[in-house]
């Protein structure tokens, strides 16, 4: 692994004078401040090394990453009881669809688009507060990713809550289908402020460490997931992790990975590395578009894919 810090710094290189970078998201308007001129790139493996390139350091919002941690929090509250209330399916449609919950009663397609992380945010916030719960999660991440300075961007929050009206809709039909155990405003509560969360590469890289080397915690120091929930989280990851791109993601990154509208990235390589990349202009889909080349070229570079080298 001698040679990855400089195909990491290459990466960074060959990034920086690209000129398609794709647009910074604006319909949460905090969002769209971001330059983007920033790429960072971390990778932590199995020895714990981590290898960094570019902003690496530099906090960023992560949006829908988040949604991996909810749903990992929520497998082991609720366990497989949480597959009666959202699907595990690739939806073919952007992230903030409406359309598919009127057909499918109010049960999302899967976890990682936004109906579906609503309703995560909802079981997990069962018996609690919304700030007990938000509490819960930032702590949960600052766990994983072994880093208490991690917080929550509040002007991301209040940005995303002032324009969240599709969110809004989204949450009150599902709570009219039945399928949210709490007011809509309480449970979007929790979720906008998950993804407000402000995690840099180095962070998100640590804190994905638990889908990449489930095996390898003490289940009585730390357990942060199954190894069995890993399985799962990974494989929704590589099927639906990236919206309406995740058949492409796959086919040419070939490794479980999950964006959001930030601009990061988190990739998996099961038992091997846990790499976060960011920059913030997105692609036609809404995701990081130098994220996911940078990953494509990675993977090449390294030999990394879920379907083994080529
Ligand atoms: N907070 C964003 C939203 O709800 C998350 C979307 C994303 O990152 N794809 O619209």
């Amino acid at each position: 692994m001698t040679n990855l810090s400089a195909i990491l710094d290459d990466i960074a290189t060959e990034m920086a004078v690209e000129t398609e970078r794709g647009a910074v998201a604006t319909y949460i308007p905090e969002l769209a401040k971001v330059s983007p001129d920033h790429f960072g790139i971390a990778v932590v493996t199995r020895d714990g090394h981590i290898h960094s390139a570019g902003d690496a350091a530099m906090p960023f919002s992560i949006q829908s990453v988040s949604k991996v941690f909810t749903l990992s929090m929520a497998l082991e509250r609720l366990g497989e009881k949480c597959w009666r209330r959202v699907g595990r399916e690739p939806s073919g449609d952007p992230f903030n669809s409406i359309v598919q919950l009127e057909a499918d009663n109010g049960i999302p397609r899967n976890p990682l688009i936004n109906a579906g992380a609503i309703v995560i945010s909802d079981i997990l916030l069962a018996d609690r507060t919304p700030s007990a719960t938000i509490e819960r999660i930032l702590a949960f991440i600052q766990m994983a990713a072994d880093d208490a300075a991690i917080s929550i961007d509040n002007a991301v929050a209040c940005s995303e809550r002032d324009t969240g009206e599709r969110n809004m809709a989204l949450a009150h039909f599902i709570r009219a289908s039945g399928n949210l155990d709490h007011p809509a405003d309480r449970t979007l509560e929790v979720y906008f402020n998950q993804c407000a969360i402000a995690m840099s590469c180095v962070q998100l890289a640590k804190a994905g460490r638990m889908f990449a080397f489930t095996q390898q915690f003490d289940p009585d120091v730390l357990a942060p997931i199954t190894p069995q929930h890993a399985r799962q989280v990974n494989a929704l990851m590589l099927t639906c992790g990236h919206y309406d791109g995740s058949g492409e993601f796959a086919s040419e990154v070939g490794l479980p990975g999950k964006s959001g509208v930030g601009g990061g990235i988190l990739a998996i390589v099961p038992g091997i590395a846990s790499i976060a990349v960011w920059s913030p202009g997105l692609n036609a889909v809404g995701n990081s578009h130098l994220g996911a080349l940078a990953l494509e070229r990675l993977a090449h570079r390294m030999g990394w894919s879920v379907f083994g080298t080529t």
